[in-house]
């Protein structure tokens, strides 16, 4: 057989759906309903991959019910002890995951799940490494943060892009699609745990010479629940920076 026959059956893509947690009880099964919604109408396999961080507010058993409602094969559940952070999240759920394609997103309803057929789409178009989604291209744009946080935000990412010049027009998001085994290489390539850590995956995936495509995303902020950024991430990001800037 030749080699484009042996392609062209190798494998039907599949899509593993993370999902870190930390008390998201309220949004939990409206996100989920959302992301079976919308990947059963695009017809691609998936998995949901729950990353429960130890919530005290009960997500877990949120999360229990709602494999209940949807199976053990869509909703999978891979909860840790403790608040461990959103960067070694993302390690522990690709070593659970089935697809060759990974999809990292909030669970806070600001990703808003019709977008993830919008990158698969855009992966397939130019077989691209990773799709980023970006608020800062096209029609995307950031809806219900204060001038604050729309400041913080626009900075970090207007200083990165002057001292990097990553090549991606939206760095600190965190609604992506990457191939499962760049996805690896980047994480090992990563240093920074925090809220830098995403900034730093398409730095790196730029280094490494992947190939990213975008997609414009409507970015809303959370309505239920707690946003885990304050001072501290802002001189953890700023830190981080020009740690980046200095080795790369
Ligand atoms: N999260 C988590 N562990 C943590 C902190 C956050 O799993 O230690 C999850 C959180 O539940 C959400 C996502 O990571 O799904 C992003 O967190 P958050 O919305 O608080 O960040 P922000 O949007 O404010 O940057
Ligand atoms: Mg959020």
């Amino acid at each position: 057989m030749g080699g484009e026959a042996a392609e062209s059956v190798r494998t039907i893509d599949k899509y593993s759906i993370l999902l870190p947690t930390y008390n998201e009880r309220e949004n939990l099964p409206i996100i989920i309903w959302l992301i079976v919604r919308f990947m059963d109408k695009s017809g691609f396999p998936y998995e949901i991959i729950v990353i429960d961080d130890g919530s005290p507010d009960g997500t877990l058993d949120v999360a229990k019910k709602l494999q209940e409602i949807y199976g053990s094969e869509k909703v999978v559940l891979r909860p840790r002890e403790k608040k461990l952070g959103l960067g070694t999240a993302y390690i522990h759920g690709i070593k659970h995951a089935t697809g060759n394609f990974i999809v990292i997103m909030d669970a806070d309803l600001s990703h808003h799940p019709k977008f993830i057929p919008q990158f698969i789409e855009k992966q397939k178009l130019g077989n691209y490494d990773l799709v980023s989604g970006t608020r800062y291209a096209g029609s995307g744009g950031v809806y219900g943060w204060d001038f604050k946080r729309k400041l913080v935000s626009r900075t970090a990412n207007f200083l990165t892009q002057l001292l990097l010049r990553p090549g991606a027009s939206d760095l600190t998001g965190s609604f992506r699609l990457y191939k499962k085994n760049v996805l690896e290489k980047l994480v090992e390539s990563c240093v920074s745990k925090g809220y830098v850590f995403q900034m730093e995956m398409i730095i790196r995936a730029r280094q490494l010479g992947y190939s990213i495509g975008e997609v414009p995303i409507s970015f809303v902020d959370r309505v239920y629940g707690e946003s885990k950024l304050g001072g501290s991430e802002i001189f953890q990001f700023a830190k981080s920076l020009l740690y980046l800037f200095a080795t790369t």
